[in-house]
């Protein structure tokens, strides 16, 4: 049965995040593959821009340990790596603003002037304020 849920979580992507996951599926994920879920929409897997580069063999080096993964409670993504192979992939699920920050500290920081533009960071959010901001109210 096919509903017509406007409520799938992926709806629910903000502006901003659509804007940075497309940047980072375009521009800084390889190897890339979209892949639907079982609750619905789609999770993404790709290369770890972490540890892949470390594997041995070619085709370790390809393999898909990376994914970004849409997470209900946040109404954003968050980052997987399967094999933890470097200290920046290693522990748990990184938000996108985490996963920007430890990929590209430029964007990241860019990421973060925009959500505070829209007032979606700090205290009660899944992303900081920007350095050196001021409270937005
Ligand atoms: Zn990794």
């Amino acid at each position: 049965m096919k509903t017509s849920s406007g409520s799938r979580g992926q709806v629910k992507e903000s502006p901003i995040d659509q804007q940075y996951r497309l940047l980072l599926l375009n521009q800084y994920l390889k190897n890339l593959k979209e892949v639907p879920v079982a609750s619905g929409g789609s999770k993404w897997v790709f290369c770890c821009p972490f540890c892949s580069s470390l594997g041995r063999t070619e085709a370790k080096r390809n393999e898909r340990k990376g994914a970004l993964l849409w997470n209900d409670l946040q109404n954003s993504w968050v980052f997987f790596c399967a094999k933890k192979g470097s200290p920046q992939c290693s522990g748990g699920g990184k938000t996108l603003e985490r996963f920007l920050s430890a990929l590209e500290p430029e964007l990241a920081e860019q990421y973060r002037i925009d959500r505070w533009h829209s007032r979606t960071t700090g205290k009660g959010h899944n992303c900081p304020s920007p350095y050196g901001a001021i409270r937005p109210d």
